[in-house]
């Protein structure tokens, strides 16, 4: 693990009802260590947004949300702006992720749109980069994640790197039950931080870069113990209050 402070994000997707979010709010809440030195964020669905801000309340759990319009504001129906979900209590917002770039056609140029629209708002983007599985065959890993990283960069700045977060997420990883080997995220984590120093060091130094795909509590220490590995970005296994609080854990 990594000297920065660790972040585990869980990324609900499209689940849950009032009647099961309550209980795994309260689980959570039961369940995490006073002292953890651990940052621990919730990105639920838009609409409960709400009920997850009044249990963050606290202080001992932050809130995201897992998309933002890249506008801010108007005739846009069913968009969500970023100034709405920082009025909602949202500190951090995923952009990029992968399902979003495949199944509603998120170009690069649009992801970098929604991450200077979340900062323009004093959000934190976590922003989600990674290559296919036809795409690692080809070995064009490296090839894709630096064109998905200078999108952002050509429209924002290597500098707005320093209030952003990084989420490195296989896409033949998530929801898939398959990871990246402990070394294979470890080096793609390393290409990315050495990709944002080219632009500024210190601000690729202190870059949190988290690793999501398939991340269990069974294989989170082994996945988190690279030292360019800051925390984790967790789907499938942020729904067991018991599986996300031991990934909580493994990255303390
Ligand atoms: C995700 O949705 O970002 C994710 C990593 O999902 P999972 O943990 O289920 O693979």
């Amino acid at each position: 693990m990594s000297k920065r402070r660790a972040l585990v994000a869980g990324n609900w997707k499209m689940n849950g009802t009032l009647a099961s979010i309550r209980p795994l709010l309260a689980a959570i809440a039961g369940g995490l260590d006073e002292e953890t030195a651990v940052e621990v964020v919730l990105c639920p669905p838009f609409v409960y947004i709400p009920e997850v801000s009044d249990f963050a309340r606290p202080g001992r759990v932050g809130l995201g949300a897992q998309d933002v319009s890249e506008r801010e504001g108007g005739a846009y129906t069913g968009e969500v702006s970023a100034r709405m979900l920082k009025d909602c209590g949202c500190r951090y917002v995923i952009v990029g992720h992968s399902e979003r770039r495949a199944l509603y056609g998120e170009q690069d140029g649009l992801v970098a749109e929604k991450f200077r629209a979340a900062q323009a708002e004093g959000m934190i983007p976590i922003l989600c980069v990674g290559e296919s599985g036809a795409e690692r065959e080809a070995g064009h890993t490296e090839a894709v994640i630096a064109r998905q990283l200078d999108a952002v960069i050509e429209q924002a700045g290597g500098a707005a790197f320093a209030n952003a977060v990084i989420a490195y997420e296989p896409v033949w990883a998530i929801g898939t039950g398959k990871t990246a080997t402990p070394d294979e995220a470890e080096a793609r984590h390393a290409f990315i931080r050495r990709r944002l120093a080219r632009h500024d060091q210190r601000i690729a130094e202190e870059l949190r870069i988290l690793y999501g795909g398939s991340v269990k509590a069974d294989n989170a220490r082994q996945l988190f113990n690279g030292a360019d590995i800051d925390g984790g970005l967790i789907g499938g296994a942020s729904l067991s209050a018991e599986d996300f609080l031991a990934i909580c854990r493994a990255a303390g």
